[in-house]
């Protein structure tokens, strides 16, 4: 089974949307409980890293998210 690694910061789409039509989360928390938080509604929940493994349909990394910061001289 593939591991998902997690980082603080990036973007988790899941399979299931959000009730808000959401898929995107972000990532608040790492651990054996993660804390994401809905890009849509604001929201955040604790979800076991098992379950969110799961649910996680692709991660995108914070240095790839569209609209990131990112700093030229
Ligand atoms: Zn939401």
């Amino acid at each position: 089974m593939e591991i998902i690694k997690y980082k603080l910061n990036d973007v988790v789409e899941l399979k299931k949307p959000h009730p808000c039509g959401s898929k995107q989360f972000k990532i608040l928390r790492v651990g054996s409980e993660m804390r994401i938080v809905c890009m849509g509604c604001g929201r955040d929940m604790v979800i076991d890293r098992i379950k969110l493994e799961k649910a996680t349909k692709k991660v995108y990394s914070e240095f790839s998210q569209q609209g990131a910061p990112h700093h030229e001289p």
